[in-house]
């Protein structure tokens, strides 16, 4: 099934949400509940849950576990997903040191760097030189690789990545990356971001 990013994404604050109200020891929500809580409107929680061959019904509404269950196949999280770091620099470490993932199936198994300096194969999670790098990904049948490179490294990195079998990559590089189509990158532009959150509270300002 293909769906849309966004949608992908909605589905991810669903989830949040709806982990928050078991824990409350809800049993069921309605679409609305779920819509207010996410800022999604009711349409489209139902809209979304239908795509994904979630059903409820009117009366008594949708089934939290039954949806939590649903979610966690759609969104792959009933398996770990084994990730990898290239350019273990500053954001490329603070990734790997940041225990957040895990809980959420995402484990960080090892970090690749140029710098002989970074490498440290005995760590917690061990950092390689970037000639291990192929080999790594094809024993280990990795598909996701951050990228926390400089810009100048980050489209030669990006070729060797998909030769060696990654189909999704999380680009921290400021720029646009090329690659085939079957391979899926998002970009974080960290400083895209700041300057458009600081024009935007300036033109709040004025308001
Ligand atoms: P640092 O404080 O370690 O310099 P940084 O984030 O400011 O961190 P960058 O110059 O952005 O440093 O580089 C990030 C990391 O990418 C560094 O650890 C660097 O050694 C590594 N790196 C640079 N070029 C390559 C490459 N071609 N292959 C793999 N790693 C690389």
């Amino acid at each position: 099934m293909v769906v849309c990013k966004k949608c992908v994404s909605r589905l991810s604050r669903y989830r949040k949400v709806l982990l928050r109200f078991k824990d409350l020891g809800f049993v069921k929500v309605f679409s609305d509940t779920v819509g207010d809580a996410t800022g999604v409107s009711s349409a489209q929680v139902r809209k979304d849950f239908s795509l994904f061959g979630i059903a409820g019904n009117k009366r008594g509404g949708y089934n939290i576990d039954t949806l939590l269950d649903k979610m966690q196949i759609i969104l792959g999280k009933d398996q770990v997903h084994g990730v990898i770091v290239i350019g273990v620099g500053n954001i490329g470490r603070a990734l790997i040191q940041y225990k957040g993932f895990e809980k959420e199936g995402i484990a960080i198994v090892a970090g690749f760097d140029i710098n002989p300096a970074k490498i440290n194969p005995k760590a917690q999670v061990p950092v390689f030189s970037i000639k291990n790098m192929k080999a790594f990904i094809k024993n280990k049948q990795i598909e996701i690789a951050i990228l926390s490179v400089p810009e100048r490294a980050a489209q030669e990195i990006c070729h060797k990545l998909v030769d060696a079998g990654i189909v999704g990559i999380l680009n921290f590089a400021p720029i646009r990356l090329q690659a085939p189509e079957h391979v899926e990158i998002n970009t974080v532009n960290l400083q895209v971001e700041l300057e458009n959150l600081i024009y935007f509270t300036k033109i709040m300002k004025k308001k």
